[in-house]
């Protein structure tokens, strides 16, 4: 379980618990310390009709595979963000825009109460080949049938790249 503040960020009060839709208030300076999902953000990278799959080297979920991509960064936009994940874990420029995405989802990240919103974008791939940071164990092209066979971490992820490959040209 994460644990909720027990002493406001802004000032240091004690604060109480979370209230009703986890949102807690501070009785000093009457901040609200908000309970939401964090916006996070995959690619379907689709050559070839395939997908790219990286293998998670750290955890949550360690060992199992994911999309490419990751946390939103305060005030960046989705499609900003998504590329600049892409370009640091797998040294990747993608060509990916607003109207590609396929797919959003809510799901848990390692603790039962802390949880991600998704945005899932088919991509396609300008120029380079994958270089994993430390982040990713390995990275592999996969079709439909390929997939029954990897563990995916989020299952969400399965329907995002089975959109993404049968979409025309990726979009
Ligand atoms: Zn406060």
């Amino acid at each position: 379980m994460t644990k909720p503040f027990r002493f406001c960020p802004s000032c240091s009060s004690g604060l109480p618990g979370r209230g009703e839709e986890g949102t807690i208030v501070c009785p000093n300076c009457r901040r609200h310390w908000y309970y939401n999902p964090s916006p996070a953000t995959g690619a379907v990278i689709v050559r070839d009709g395939r997908a790219l799959v990286c293998r998670r080297a750290f955890e949550p979920e360690a060992g199992k595979y994911d999309l490419p991509g990751g946390f939103l960064r305060v005030g960046e936009h989705p499609v900003d963000g998504l590329k600049r994940e892409v370009s640091e874990e797998l040294g990747l420029e993608i060509d990916v825009e607003t109207s590609d995405l396929v797919l959003f989802a809510t799901h848990t990240y390692g603790d039962d109460d802390t949880w991600n919103l998704s945005l899932c974008f088919g991509a396609r791939l300008v120029s380079g080949e994958p270089t994993p940071a430390d982040d990713v164990a390995e990275v592999r092209w996969v079709t439909l049938t390929e997939l029954d066979d990897i563990e995916l971490a989020w299952a969400h992820d399965r329907e995002a790249i089975e959109r993404a490959l049968s979409t025309p040209s990726g979009r």
